[in-house]
Order: C-alpha cells, then sequence, then structure tokens
C-alpha cells in the first residue's frame, strides 16, 4: 500500500444558497444552509485515503465545535491525525454564497491553518515514513517550503497544487516533484493561456507538470518528452466541487503504485468522473473499489452525449 502524508488546511465550508449574492450593506435571504468539511489539505487526504492509500494529515484545527468535526471526519476516513494540532481559536472556515446559477463567492478564514508555521520533529519523521507527500498553499508559505524540502532531503517525492493561486518562490519549486495546476492557476503562473505553452514554460523549474482542464481532461509534460493529453469520461455532472483535489489525491496513489503516468492521470480521471456525479466535496469522493470497476469498464460512466 503507497503511503501518503498530507501537510495542508483543513476548513470547514459554510454554505448559504441565495437567490442572488447581497451587495455591499444589502441583506438577502438564503434558502438553505450546510456546513461541509474541507479545506484543500484535509480534502486531498481524503481522497488519497479513499482510493486506496495510507494516508496521515500534518495540519491544525481550532478548540472549537468545527474542529472536533474537521478532526472526526478525517478519522472516519482513516486517516491519521496523530499530528493534526488542536490551537486555541477557531477553525479554518470558508464562507460561501452559491446562488442560482451555481456561481459563488467566497470568504476564507485561515484560523487555526495560520498558526503553522513550522514543523516539528515528529513531522519530519513521518514526512520520512511517506512514499509522496502533498502540498498545497493553503497554509503559511514558509511551513509550505519547509516541507517540500524536508521531503526532497529524505528522497520522498513531492506533489504541489498550487492554489490558491500566488507567485512561487524559487525554493519552493526547486523541492518540488510534480506540479498540478488548474488551466487558471497554470496561466496565473506563466502568463500563458494555452494549457501546452503554460506546461513548457513550468517544466524550466520542476521536472513534471500535470494541468487539469476540467471536462476536457488533463494535461501531462515531462522534460524531453511530447507533452500527453488524456481525455476525460463524459459524464453528467452534478457538482463539480472538489473534483481538483479528488484527482490529486487518487493521481498520487496510482503514481505511488508505480503505474505510468498516462495511465495514472486516466485512473484519477476516472476517480473525478465519479466524484462530479455527486454533490458535495469529500462527501463525494469514489472509494477505490468504485474506482477500480469503473476504469476497467468505463460504460458503467460514461453518457453518450449525443
Ligand atoms: P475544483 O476547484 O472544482 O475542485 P479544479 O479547478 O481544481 O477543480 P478541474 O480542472 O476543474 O480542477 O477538474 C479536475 C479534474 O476533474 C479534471 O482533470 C477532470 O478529470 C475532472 N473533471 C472536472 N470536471 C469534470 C466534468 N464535468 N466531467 C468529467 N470530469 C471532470
Amino acid at each position: 500500500m503507497t503511503s501518503i502524508v498530507v501537510l495542508g488546511s483543513t476548513n470547514m465550508d459554510l454554505v448559504a444558497y441565495v437567490p442572488r449574492a447581497p451587495a455591499l450593506g444589502e441583506t438577502v435571504t438564503g434558502r438553505a444552509f450546510r456546513t461541509i468539511p474541507g479545506g484543500k489539505g484535509a480534502n486531498q487526504a481524503v481522497a488519497a485515503a479513499r482510493a486506496g492509500a495510507e494516508v496521515a494529515m500534518i495540519g491544525a484545527v481550532g478548540a472549537d465545535d468545527f474542529g472536533v468535526r474537521l478532526r472526526a471526519t478525517l478519522e472516519h476516513c482513516a486517516v491519521d491525525t496523530d499530528l493534526l494540532r488542536t490551537v486555541e481559536g477557531s477553525s479554518g472556515t470558508a464562507h460561501i454564497v452559491v446562488d442560482e446559477e451555481g456561481g459563488n463567492a467566497i470568504v476564507v478564514v485561515p484560523g487555526a491553518n495560520g498558526t503553522l508555521t513550522s514543523l516539528s520533529h515528529g513531522d519530519e519523521a513521518l514526512i520520512g515514513t511517506a512514499d509522496t507527500l502533498l502540498l498545497q498553499l493553503e497554509l503559511p508559505l514558509p511551513v509550505v517550503v519547509e516541507g517540500a524540502v524536508t521531503a526532497r532531503r529524505l528522497g520522498v517525492r513531492t506533489l504541489l497544487t498550487p492554489a490558491p493561486a500566488q507567485p512561487l518562490p524559487p525554493e519552493l519549486l526547486a523541492a518540488t516533484d510534480l506540479l498540478v495546476p488548474n488551466e487558471h492557476e497554470a496561466a496565473a503562473l506563466t502568463g500563458l493561456t494555452d494549457p501546452r505553452a503554460a506546461a513548457q514554460a513550468l517544466l524550466r523549474f520542476v521536472p513534471e507538470v500535470v494541468i487539469t482542464l476540467g471536462a476536457a481532461g488533463s494535461l501531462y509534460a515531462s522534460r524531453g518528452a511530447e507533452p500527453v493529453t488524456v481525455p476525460a469520461p463524459r459524464v453528467r455532472a452534478v457538482d463539480t466541487t472538489g473534483a481538483g483535489d479528488t484527482f490529486v489525491g487518487a493521481l498520487a496513489v496510482a503514481l505511488g503504485e508505480g503505474r505510468p503516468a498516462p495511465e495514472a492521470l486516466a485512473w484519477a480521471q476516472t476517480a473525478a468522473a465519479l466524484s462530479v456525479q455527486r454533490e458535495g466535496a469529500s462527501t463525494s469522493m469514489p472509494y477505490r473499489v468504485e474506482i477500480e470497476a469503473a476504469f476497467h469498464s468505463p460504460h458503467i460512466l460514461e453518457v453518450d452525449s449525443a
């Protein structure tokens, strides 16, 4: 079984469903409200655990009710939370307003995530036991850099999701084995809207790049080889929230098990295609048995779009 450590965020998503987003100073009446455990780190941890990896999470939750629920959600998914700190104050929260067209406006308050600024000896020892370290940009940048540099020193593969998009310090890029932006993040990082051109530009800094392309699939590029586009299964999407995190978690599992990159992308896309057919983020993530069944019999999954 491949072993994955996630150094990342946990957030409680507080989602209000409204006819339209309010302007500043205005009040609108919503029609429903949900609290959904999330955060890119926790979502990737759940996705990888369900896809069949042994997963441990390094992060922080607050000493509040949300923190209790965020930890319990990870534990329910068999994610090891021994190094998930509980700190004074609030857990990370994402305040999300979703309108009738599915458009959204989001305020993220990092809360406990913002307190994790450096690694402990225990964190370093845990990273050293992993095949892969998954990183995103929802923790303070110094600890993300420290995590990547530590993993590189210990010979652990690093996979970075550069979200939310922001300039990446050279030492972080230098310690990244595989960079996985979506097409908007790839464009923000390079100034290039064509994914192939963006991937080529990113290969100057990292040896391998995967750019996710939504319903169009994903693009794999490595130094010295032609980029390959892997189309996604055609499915009827109900809710694409968390599709990217499902893809990354499953991709890390497939690569950790030694599948060649194009096959690993196809396997991860099968997982993501299953997730977009269900509501929610972590709640929609498929189990390994479902991914395997759909991967080997794609007709289970695909709809005829004609
Ligand atoms: P999100 O922020 O919604 O979690 P993202 O912007 O990080 O996602 P995307 O490129 O939108 O990432 O999607 C990630 C992967 O999910 C894609 O590469 C694809 O495999 C799958 N996917 C997304 N949308 C669809 C869809 N409508 N049909 C099939 N697969 C999809």
